[in-house]
Protein backbone atom coordinates (compact mmCIF):
# COMPACT_ATOMS: atom_id res chain seq x y z
CA UNK A 1 0.00 0.00 0.00
CA UNK A 2 1.46 3.25 -0.89
CA UNK A 3 0.58 5.41 2.03
CA UNK A 4 1.16 9.91 1.77
CA UNK A 5 1.37 11.66 4.94
CA UNK A 6 0.06 15.10 5.10
CA UNK A 7 0.41 17.79 7.76
CA UNK A 8 -1.72 21.08 8.15
CA UNK A 9 0.06 23.60 10.36
CA UNK A 10 -2.18 26.37 12.36
CA UNK A 11 -2.56 29.33 9.05
CA UNK A 12 -3.51 26.08 7.03
CA UNK A 13 -6.63 25.19 8.82
CA UNK A 14 -6.96 28.65 10.68
CA UNK A 15 -10.13 30.14 8.74
CA UNK A 16 -12.65 29.21 6.29
CA UNK A 17 -10.57 29.93 3.40
CA UNK A 18 -7.40 28.26 4.38
CA UNK A 19 -9.59 24.78 5.68
CA UNK A 20 -11.30 25.09 1.99
CA UNK A 21 -7.94 24.85 0.32
CA UNK A 22 -6.33 22.10 2.14
CA UNK A 23 -9.01 19.85 2.03
CA UNK A 24 -8.71 20.64 -2.07
CA UNK A 25 -5.47 19.65 -1.57
CA UNK A 26 -6.38 15.94 0.16
CA UNK A 27 -9.05 15.67 -2.95
CA UNK A 28 -6.07 16.39 -5.06
CA UNK A 29 -3.51 13.98 -3.51
CA UNK A 30 -6.33 10.95 -2.87
CA UNK A 31 -6.45 10.84 -7.03
CA UNK A 32 -2.47 10.14 -6.72
CA UNK A 33 -1.92 7.77 -3.83
CA UNK A 34 -5.21 6.29 -2.98
CA UNK A 35 -4.14 6.43 0.66
CA UNK A 36 -3.44 9.38 2.28
CA UNK A 37 -3.05 10.24 6.19
CA UNK A 38 -4.01 13.79 7.52
CA UNK A 39 -2.45 15.07 10.35
CA UNK A 40 -3.42 18.55 11.40
CA UNK A 41 -2.42 21.25 14.25
CA UNK A 42 -4.59 23.06 16.04
CA UNK A 43 -6.14 26.69 14.25
CA UNK A 44 -3.53 29.14 14.23
CA UNK A 45 -3.17 30.82 17.85
CA UNK A 46 -6.06 28.34 19.52
CA UNK A 47 -3.11 26.61 21.48
CA UNK A 48 -1.70 30.15 23.06
CA UNK A 49 -5.25 30.78 23.90
CA UNK A 50 -5.52 27.27 25.63
CA UNK A 51 -2.54 28.14 27.73
CA UNK A 52 -3.67 31.68 28.58
CA UNK A 53 -6.66 30.23 29.73
CA UNK A 54 -4.85 28.02 32.10
CA UNK A 55 -2.81 30.27 33.13
CA UNK A 56 -5.43 32.71 34.42
CA UNK A 57 -7.26 30.13 35.75
CA UNK A 58 -4.39 29.67 37.71
CA UNK A 59 -3.35 32.82 38.66
CA UNK A 60 -7.17 33.46 40.12
CA UNK A 61 -8.17 35.97 37.24
CA UNK A 62 -11.96 34.57 36.81
CA UNK A 63 -13.30 36.70 34.70
CA UNK A 64 -10.33 36.77 31.93
CA UNK A 65 -10.03 32.86 31.79
CA UNK A 66 -13.67 32.68 30.70
CA UNK A 67 -13.84 35.39 27.93
CA UNK A 68 -10.77 33.72 26.64
CA UNK A 69 -12.70 30.16 27.16
CA UNK A 70 -15.64 32.18 25.08
CA UNK A 71 -13.13 33.59 22.19
CA UNK A 72 -12.13 29.96 21.12
CA UNK A 73 -15.45 28.97 21.58
CA UNK A 74 -17.13 31.75 19.33
CA UNK A 75 -14.01 31.24 16.94
CA UNK A 76 -14.75 27.23 16.16
CA UNK A 77 -18.38 28.25 15.85
CA UNK A 78 -18.18 30.71 13.54
CA UNK A 79 -15.44 28.70 11.18
CA UNK A 80 -18.01 25.81 11.00
CA UNK A 81 -21.23 27.87 10.56
CA UNK A 82 -18.99 29.77 7.46
CA UNK A 83 -17.60 26.19 6.53
CA UNK A 84 -20.79 23.66 5.95
CA UNK A 85 -24.24 24.27 5.43
CA UNK A 86 -26.99 23.78 7.84
CA UNK A 87 -27.27 19.56 8.29
CA UNK A 88 -27.43 17.29 10.56
CA UNK A 89 -23.88 16.59 10.22
CA UNK A 90 -23.05 20.02 11.20
CA UNK A 91 -25.31 20.13 14.13
CA UNK A 92 -23.23 16.73 15.51
CA UNK A 93 -20.26 18.47 15.07
CA UNK A 94 -20.75 21.79 17.40
CA UNK A 95 -22.40 19.50 19.50
CA UNK A 96 -19.37 17.72 19.73
CA UNK A 97 -17.16 21.04 19.76
CA UNK A 98 -19.57 21.95 22.60
CA UNK A 99 -18.73 19.30 24.50
CA UNK A 100 -15.00 19.87 23.82
CA UNK A 101 -15.61 23.23 25.44
CA UNK A 102 -17.91 22.21 28.60
CA UNK A 103 -14.39 20.27 29.38
CA UNK A 104 -12.33 23.00 28.85
CA UNK A 105 -14.65 24.98 31.47
CA UNK A 106 -14.51 21.92 34.04
CA UNK A 107 -10.80 21.45 33.94
CA UNK A 108 -10.48 25.35 33.64
CA UNK A 109 -12.81 25.80 36.59
CA UNK A 110 -10.54 23.10 39.03
CA UNK A 111 -7.04 24.94 38.37
CA UNK A 112 -8.91 28.20 39.55
CA UNK A 113 -10.06 26.30 42.49
CA UNK A 114 -6.49 24.58 42.90
CA UNK A 115 -4.74 27.77 42.79
CA UNK A 116 -2.43 25.83 40.05
CA UNK A 117 -1.77 24.01 37.03
CA UNK A 118 0.56 20.63 36.30
CA UNK A 119 2.02 19.95 33.27
CA UNK A 120 -0.17 16.91 32.85
CA UNK A 121 -3.21 19.55 33.24
CA UNK A 122 -1.31 21.90 30.60
CA UNK A 123 -1.61 18.66 28.33
CA UNK A 124 -5.02 18.19 29.12
CA UNK A 125 -5.83 21.52 28.51
CA UNK A 126 -3.92 22.76 25.12
CA UNK A 127 -4.81 19.00 23.41
CA UNK A 128 -8.16 20.36 23.04
CA UNK A 129 -6.95 22.43 20.04
CA UNK A 130 -6.19 19.67 18.09
CA UNK A 131 -9.26 17.75 19.20
CA UNK A 132 -11.58 20.16 18.13
CA UNK A 133 -9.47 20.51 14.18
CA UNK A 134 -9.21 17.17 13.62
CA UNK A 135 -13.03 16.83 13.83
CA UNK A 136 -13.77 20.05 11.62
CA UNK A 137 -11.53 19.01 8.70
CA UNK A 138 -12.76 15.15 9.07
CA UNK A 139 -16.54 16.87 8.58
CA UNK A 140 -15.20 19.25 6.05
CA UNK A 141 -13.46 16.33 4.22
CA UNK A 142 -17.34 14.79 4.37
CA UNK A 143 -18.23 17.89 2.41
CA UNK A 144 -16.14 17.44 -0.23
CA UNK A 145 -17.47 13.92 -0.83
CA UNK A 146 -14.26 12.36 0.83
CA UNK A 147 -15.10 9.77 3.44
CA UNK A 148 -13.16 10.49 6.50
CA UNK A 149 -12.98 9.86 10.10
CA UNK A 150 -11.11 12.17 12.97
CA UNK A 151 -8.52 10.06 14.98
CA UNK A 152 -7.08 11.12 18.29
CA UNK A 153 -3.42 10.01 18.50
CA UNK A 154 -3.73 9.63 22.11
CA UNK A 155 -4.67 5.89 20.42
CA UNK A 156 -2.11 5.96 18.70
CA UNK A 157 1.68 7.33 19.92
CA UNK A 158 2.93 5.77 23.26
CA UNK A 159 5.00 8.25 25.41
CA UNK A 160 6.76 8.80 28.54
CA UNK A 161 5.07 10.57 31.29
CA UNK A 162 7.68 13.59 30.11
CA UNK A 163 4.49 15.79 30.04
CA UNK A 164 4.17 18.89 27.82
CA UNK A 165 7.76 17.77 26.03
CA UNK A 166 6.88 13.78 25.78
CA UNK A 167 9.38 11.41 24.07
CA UNK A 168 7.46 8.76 21.48
CA UNK A 169 7.93 5.05 22.75
CA UNK A 170 8.39 4.03 19.12
CA UNK A 171 7.95 0.28 19.25
CA UNK A 172 4.59 0.49 20.77
CA UNK A 173 3.70 3.26 18.90
CA UNK A 174 4.11 1.43 15.54
CA UNK A 175 1.54 -1.32 16.84
CA UNK A 176 -0.67 0.67 17.88
CA UNK A 177 -0.48 3.23 14.76
CA UNK A 178 -0.76 0.01 12.26
CA UNK A 179 -3.08 -1.36 14.23
CA UNK A 180 -5.23 1.43 14.22
CA UNK A 181 -4.92 3.42 11.18
CA UNK A 182 -3.98 0.57 8.42
CA UNK A 183 -7.63 -0.74 8.82
CA UNK A 184 -9.80 2.69 8.13
CA UNK A 185 -7.12 3.08 4.92
CA UNK A 186 -8.16 -0.57 3.91
CA UNK A 187 -11.68 0.64 4.54
CA UNK A 188 -11.23 3.52 2.25
CA UNK A 189 -11.71 6.18 4.71
CA UNK A 190 -9.47 9.29 5.13
CA UNK A 191 -7.87 9.22 8.67
CA UNK A 192 -7.90 12.87 10.54
CA UNK A 193 -5.31 12.30 13.01
CA UNK A 194 -4.69 15.18 15.71
CA UNK A 195 -0.95 16.67 15.61
CA UNK A 196 0.63 17.46 19.17
CA UNK A 197 -1.21 15.18 21.33
CA UNK A 198 -0.26 11.50 22.21
CA UNK A 199 -0.51 9.71 25.44
CA UNK A 200 0.91 7.55 27.99
CA UNK A 201 0.50 3.61 28.45
CA UNK A 202 -1.23 4.22 30.67
CA UNK A 203 -3.51 6.47 28.62
CA UNK A 204 -2.90 9.94 30.04
CA UNK A 205 -3.07 12.50 27.56
CA UNK A 206 0.53 14.13 26.95
CA UNK A 207 2.24 16.57 24.20
CA UNK A 208 5.15 16.01 21.92
CA UNK A 209 5.79 19.97 22.51
CA UNK A 210 5.37 23.27 20.77
CA UNK A 211 5.03 22.74 16.99
CA UNK A 212 4.88 19.08 17.64
CA UNK A 213 2.32 18.38 14.59
CA UNK A 214 5.11 18.19 12.51
CA UNK A 215 6.87 15.02 14.66
CA UNK A 216 3.09 13.28 14.51
CA UNK A 217 3.11 13.25 10.90
CA UNK A 218 6.88 12.15 10.68
CA UNK A 219 5.89 9.32 13.19
CA UNK A 220 3.24 8.06 11.85
CA UNK A 221 4.75 8.17 8.11
CA UNK A 222 7.90 6.26 10.12
CA UNK A 223 5.18 3.42 11.60
CA UNK A 224 3.62 2.89 8.14
CA UNK A 225 6.14 3.08 5.74
CA UNK A 226 4.64 6.04 4.13
CA UNK A 227 6.41 6.59 0.94
CA UNK A 228 6.76 9.99 1.66
CA UNK A 229 5.62 13.00 4.53
CA UNK A 230 4.81 16.05 3.34
CA UNK A 231 4.14 19.30 5.83
CA UNK A 232 1.79 22.38 4.29
CA UNK A 233 2.36 25.55 6.04
CA UNK A 234 2.40 29.53 4.96
CA UNK A 235 5.25 29.43 3.22
CA UNK A 236 6.56 28.13 -0.01
CA UNK A 237 9.31 25.74 1.59
CA UNK A 238 11.89 26.00 3.73
CA UNK A 239 13.70 29.33 3.07
CA UNK A 240 17.52 30.16 3.60
CA UNK A 241 16.60 32.85 6.28
CA UNK A 242 13.23 33.45 8.35
CA UNK A 243 11.01 35.18 5.87
CA UNK A 244 10.35 38.10 8.39
CA UNK A 245 13.36 39.28 9.11
CA UNK A 246 15.18 38.75 5.46
CA UNK A 247 12.93 40.12 2.52
CA UNK A 248 15.42 38.62 -0.40
CA UNK A 249 15.07 35.02 1.69
CA UNK A 250 14.72 32.17 -0.96
CA UNK A 251 12.88 28.89 -1.09
CA UNK A 252 15.63 25.58 -0.67
CA UNK A 253 14.41 23.30 -3.57
CA UNK A 254 16.28 20.53 -1.52
CA UNK A 255 17.83 19.94 1.49
CA UNK A 256 19.72 17.03 3.17
CA UNK A 257 18.24 15.76 6.68
CA UNK A 258 21.30 16.50 8.33
CA UNK A 259 21.13 20.40 7.40
CA UNK A 260 17.38 20.72 8.16
CA UNK A 261 17.99 19.12 11.64
CA UNK A 262 20.76 21.73 11.93
CA UNK A 263 18.31 24.80 11.18
CA UNK A 264 15.58 23.47 13.50
CA UNK A 265 17.62 23.16 16.11
CA UNK A 266 18.95 26.41 16.00
CA UNK A 267 15.87 28.43 15.67
CA UNK A 268 14.25 27.88 12.11
CA UNK A 269 10.57 28.05 13.26
CA UNK A 270 9.38 26.17 9.92
CA UNK A 271 10.22 22.61 11.19
CA UNK A 272 9.83 21.02 14.41
CA UNK A 273 13.34 19.88 15.58
CA UNK A 274 12.53 16.64 16.01
CA UNK A 275 10.98 16.00 13.00
CA UNK A 276 13.24 14.25 10.88
CA UNK A 277 14.37 11.30 13.12
CA UNK A 278 11.40 9.05 12.90
CA UNK A 279 12.04 9.32 8.58
CA UNK A 280 15.89 9.62 8.59
CA UNK A 281 16.10 5.88 9.35
CA UNK A 282 14.05 4.36 6.51
CA UNK A 283 14.77 6.81 4.39
CA UNK A 284 11.57 8.27 3.66
CA UNK A 285 11.48 11.68 1.59
CA UNK A 286 9.42 14.70 3.44
CA UNK A 287 8.37 17.73 1.75
CA UNK A 288 7.74 21.11 2.81
CA UNK A 289 5.01 23.13 0.84
CA UNK A 290 2.34 26.11 0.69
CA UNK A 291 -1.26 25.63 1.58
CA UNK A 292 -1.59 29.05 -0.04
CA UNK A 293 0.29 28.46 -3.40
CA UNK A 294 -0.36 24.72 -3.69
CA UNK A 295 1.61 24.64 -7.48
CA UNK A 296 5.12 25.76 -5.62
CA UNK A 297 6.98 22.74 -5.81
CA UNK A 298 8.57 23.48 -2.36
CA UNK A 299 11.36 22.06 -0.65
CA UNK A 300 12.32 18.21 -0.80
CA UNK A 301 14.40 16.73 2.68
CA UNK A 302 15.98 13.53 1.65
CA UNK A 303 19.57 11.90 2.39
CA UNK A 304 21.21 13.67 -0.88
CA UNK A 305 23.22 16.24 -0.11
CA UNK A 306 23.78 18.64 -2.92
CA UNK A 307 25.78 21.66 -1.97
CA UNK A 308 27.38 24.76 -3.95
CA UNK A 309 31.25 25.16 -2.00
CA UNK A 310 31.17 28.36 -0.02
CA UNK A 311 27.69 28.88 -0.14
CA UNK A 312 25.58 28.54 3.13
CA UNK A 313 22.47 26.87 2.75
CA UNK A 314 20.03 28.87 5.39
CA UNK A 315 20.69 31.31 8.37
CA UNK A 316 18.98 31.02 12.02
CA UNK A 317 18.76 32.34 15.38
CA UNK A 318 17.41 31.37 18.20
CA UNK A 319 16.02 34.32 20.56
CA UNK A 320 15.56 35.19 24.28
CA UNK A 321 19.00 33.48 25.37
CA UNK A 322 21.02 34.96 28.60
CA UNK A 323 25.15 34.19 28.87
CA UNK A 324 25.93 32.96 31.90
CA UNK A 325 29.64 33.36 33.28
CA UNK A 326 31.32 31.62 35.60
CA UNK A 327 34.57 33.69 36.29
CA UNK A 328 37.36 33.42 38.90
CA UNK A 329 41.23 33.31 38.81
CA UNK A 330 41.06 30.73 41.33
CA UNK A 331 39.42 28.63 39.30
CA UNK A 332 42.93 27.92 37.23
CA UNK A 333 43.74 24.49 37.05
CA UNK A 334 41.08 23.45 39.86
CA UNK A 335 39.59 19.80 38.73
CA UNK A 336 36.22 19.33 38.46
CA UNK A 337 35.31 23.30 38.10
CA UNK A 338 33.41 22.74 34.83
CA UNK A 339 31.66 19.54 35.39
CA UNK A 340 30.40 20.69 38.90
CA UNK A 341 29.08 23.95 36.79
CA UNK A 342 26.84 21.83 33.99
CA UNK A 343 26.14 19.24 36.52
CA UNK A 344 23.97 22.29 38.55
CA UNK A 345 22.86 23.49 35.13
CA UNK A 346 21.47 19.71 34.36
CA UNK A 347 19.38 19.71 38.14
CA UNK A 348 17.76 22.71 37.12
CA UNK A 349 16.61 21.29 33.68
CA UNK A 350 18.02 23.86 31.81
CA UNK A 351 18.74 23.56 28.33
CA UNK A 352 22.24 24.46 27.39
CA UNK A 353 22.76 25.70 23.97
CA UNK A 354 26.46 26.56 23.57
CA UNK A 355 30.09 26.58 26.16
CA UNK A 356 33.17 28.32 25.84
CA UNK A 357 35.37 28.10 27.90
CA UNK A 358 38.96 30.94 27.45
CA UNK A 359 42.44 28.94 27.36
CA UNK A 360 43.56 31.09 30.39
CA UNK A 361 40.32 28.80 31.99
CA UNK A 362 39.35 31.92 34.30
CA UNK A 363 35.98 31.68 33.21
CA UNK A 364 33.23 29.46 31.73
CA UNK A 365 30.93 31.11 29.53
CA UNK A 366 27.17 29.63 28.48
CA UNK A 367 24.35 30.12 26.69
CA UNK A 368 20.60 28.83 28.29
CA UNK A 369 16.85 29.84 27.72
CA UNK A 370 16.74 33.77 29.81
CA UNK A 371 13.78 32.33 32.05
CA UNK A 372 16.13 29.67 33.11
CA UNK A 373 18.70 32.32 34.55
CA UNK A 374 17.34 32.50 38.29
CA UNK A 375 16.92 28.75 38.92
CA UNK A 376 20.62 28.44 37.19
CA UNK A 377 22.06 30.96 38.99
CA UNK A 378 20.68 29.87 42.06
CA UNK A 379 21.70 26.30 41.50
CA UNK A 380 25.40 27.40 40.64
CA UNK A 381 25.75 29.59 43.55
CA UNK A 382 24.91 26.60 46.35
CA UNK A 383 26.98 23.82 44.10
CA UNK A 384 29.90 26.64 44.27
CA UNK A 385 29.63 28.05 48.07
CA UNK A 386 32.69 27.12 49.18
CA UNK A 387 34.59 28.61 46.20
CA UNK A 388 32.85 31.74 46.37
CA UNK A 389 33.55 32.35 49.75
CA UNK A 390 37.34 31.57 49.32
CA UNK A 391 37.46 33.85 46.58
CA UNK A 392 38.43 30.81 43.83
CA UNK A 393 35.22 31.76 42.29
CA UNK A 394 34.93 35.97 41.76
CA UNK A 395 31.60 36.21 39.79
CA UNK A 396 28.42 34.52 38.46
CA UNK A 397 26.21 36.47 36.27
CA UNK A 398 23.78 36.38 33.19
CA UNK A 399 23.49 38.78 30.47
CA UNK A 400 20.81 39.02 28.70
CA UNK A 401 18.91 39.75 25.52
CA UNK A 402 21.54 37.80 23.74
CA UNK A 403 20.67 35.61 20.52
CA UNK A 404 22.56 32.71 18.99
CA UNK A 405 22.88 32.93 15.36
CA UNK A 406 24.01 30.14 13.17
CA UNK A 407 25.24 29.53 9.91
CA UNK A 408 24.38 26.42 8.12
CA UNK A 409 25.58 24.83 4.94
CA UNK A 410 26.81 21.45 3.52
CA UNK A 411 28.47 23.53 1.32
CA UNK A 412 30.40 25.06 3.90
CA UNK A 413 32.41 22.15 4.72
CA UNK A 414 35.73 21.90 3.68
CA UNK A 415 35.73 25.15 2.22
CA UNK A 416 38.79 27.41 2.96
CA UNK A 417 37.97 31.01 3.84
CA UNK A 418 34.03 30.66 4.87
CA UNK A 419 34.92 32.31 8.10
CA UNK A 420 36.48 34.95 6.91
CA UNK A 421 33.67 36.30 5.04
CA UNK A 422 31.02 35.52 7.60
CA UNK A 423 32.95 37.81 10.00
CA UNK A 424 33.78 40.28 6.95
CA UNK A 425 30.48 41.16 6.65
CA UNK A 426 29.57 41.24 9.99
CA UNK A 427 33.24 43.39 10.52
CA UNK A 428 31.53 45.92 7.90
CA UNK A 429 28.29 45.81 9.60
CA UNK A 430 30.21 46.93 12.64
CA UNK A 431 28.46 44.19 14.69
CA UNK A 432 30.07 42.96 17.79
CA UNK A 433 30.31 38.97 17.87
CA UNK A 434 30.04 38.22 22.27
CA UNK A 435 31.07 34.05 21.34
CA UNK A 436 31.95 31.51 18.10
CA UNK A 437 31.50 27.34 18.05
CA UNK A 438 32.07 25.62 14.91
CA UNK A 439 29.44 22.43 15.03
CA UNK A 440 31.38 19.32 15.06
CA UNK A 441 29.90 18.14 11.74
CA UNK A 442 31.60 21.42 10.18
CA UNK A 443 27.86 22.05 8.31
CA UNK A 444 27.40 25.33 11.29
CA UNK A 445 29.09 27.92 12.50
CA UNK A 446 26.94 29.38 15.67
CA UNK A 447 27.76 32.90 17.07
CA UNK A 448 26.27 34.79 20.04
CA UNK A 449 25.37 38.25 19.38
CA UNK A 450 23.34 41.27 21.18
CA UNK A 451 19.71 40.63 20.27
CA UNK A 452 19.93 44.69 19.28
CA UNK A 453 22.25 43.37 16.42
CA UNK A 454 20.59 40.34 15.46
CA UNK A 455 18.03 41.23 12.75
CA UNK A 456 21.44 43.39 10.81
CA UNK A 457 23.69 40.37 11.10
CA UNK A 458 21.49 38.10 9.59
CA UNK A 459 20.49 40.52 6.93
CA UNK A 460 24.63 41.04 6.58
CA UNK A 461 25.92 37.30 6.26
CA UNK A 462 22.39 36.39 4.31
CA UNK A 463 23.66 39.17 1.48
CA UNK A 464 27.29 37.46 1.45
CA UNK A 465 26.66 34.19 2.01
CA UNK A 466 24.00 33.09 0.19
CA UNK A 467 22.53 36.23 -2.50
CA UNK A 468 26.24 36.27 -3.88
CA UNK A 469 25.66 33.11 -5.25
CA UNK A 470 23.07 31.93 -7.91
CA UNK A 471 20.04 30.89 -6.31
P1 LIG B 1 2.78 25.87 10.89
O1 LIG B 1 1.70 26.25 11.84
O2 LIG B 1 2.30 25.68 9.49
O3 LIG B 1 3.61 24.72 11.40
P2 LIG B 1 4.81 27.72 11.76
O4 LIG B 1 4.38 29.10 12.10
O5 LIG B 1 5.09 26.76 12.87
O6 LIG B 1 3.71 27.14 10.78
O7 LIG B 1 6.09 27.76 10.81
C1 LIG B 1 6.08 28.49 9.62
C2 LIG B 1 6.73 29.85 9.81
O8 LIG B 1 8.10 29.69 10.12
C3 LIG B 1 6.73 30.71 8.58
O9 LIG B 1 5.54 31.47 8.48
C4 LIG B 1 7.96 31.59 8.75
O10 LIG B 1 7.60 32.88 9.17
C5 LIG B 1 8.75 30.92 9.87
N1 LIG B 1 10.15 30.65 9.52
C6 LIG B 1 11.22 30.90 10.30
N2 LIG B 1 12.36 30.55 9.70
C7 LIG B 1 12.01 30.03 8.49
C8 LIG B 1 12.76 29.48 7.41
N3 LIG B 1 14.08 29.38 7.44
N4 LIG B 1 12.07 29.04 6.34
C9 LIG B 1 10.73 29.13 6.29
N5 LIG B 1 9.99 29.65 7.28
C10 LIG B 1 10.61 30.10 8.37
N1 LIG C 1 -0.75 23.41 18.03
C1 LIG C 1 0.58 23.11 18.53
C2 LIG C 1 1.36 24.41 18.76
O1 LIG C 1 0.84 25.49 18.51
C3 LIG C 1 1.33 22.16 17.65
C4 LIG C 1 1.63 22.64 16.23
O2 LIG C 1 1.04 23.62 15.78
O3 LIG C 1 2.45 21.99 15.57
O4 LIG C 1 2.45 24.35 19.24
MG1 LIG D 1 4.86 24.68 13.16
Amino acid sequence: MSILTIKFGGTSVGSVDALKQAAAIVQDQIQKWKHVVVVVSAMNGITDALLTSARYAAGGDETVYRSTIDDIHRRHQETIRALLPKSEGRNNLETTINQFIQDLRTFCHSIHVMGEVTPRGTDSITSLGERMSARIFAALLESFGIPSIPVDATGLIVTDEHFMDAAPLMDLSRSRIQANLLPILEKGLTPVVTGFISATQKGITTTLGRGGSDYTSAILGACLDASEVWTYTDVDGVMTADPRLVPAARVVPALSYSEVAEMAYFGAKVLNPRTIRPIIERGIPLWVKNTFNPSHPGTRVSKDINSQPGKATAITTIRNLSIVNVEGRGMLGVPGIAARTFAAVAREGASVLMISQSSSEQSICFVIPTDSVPGVLRSIETEMALELIRRDIDRIWAQNDIEILTVIGAGMRETPGVSARIFGALGQAVINVIAIAQGSSEFSISMVLAAKDAARAVQAIHAEMVEKSPA
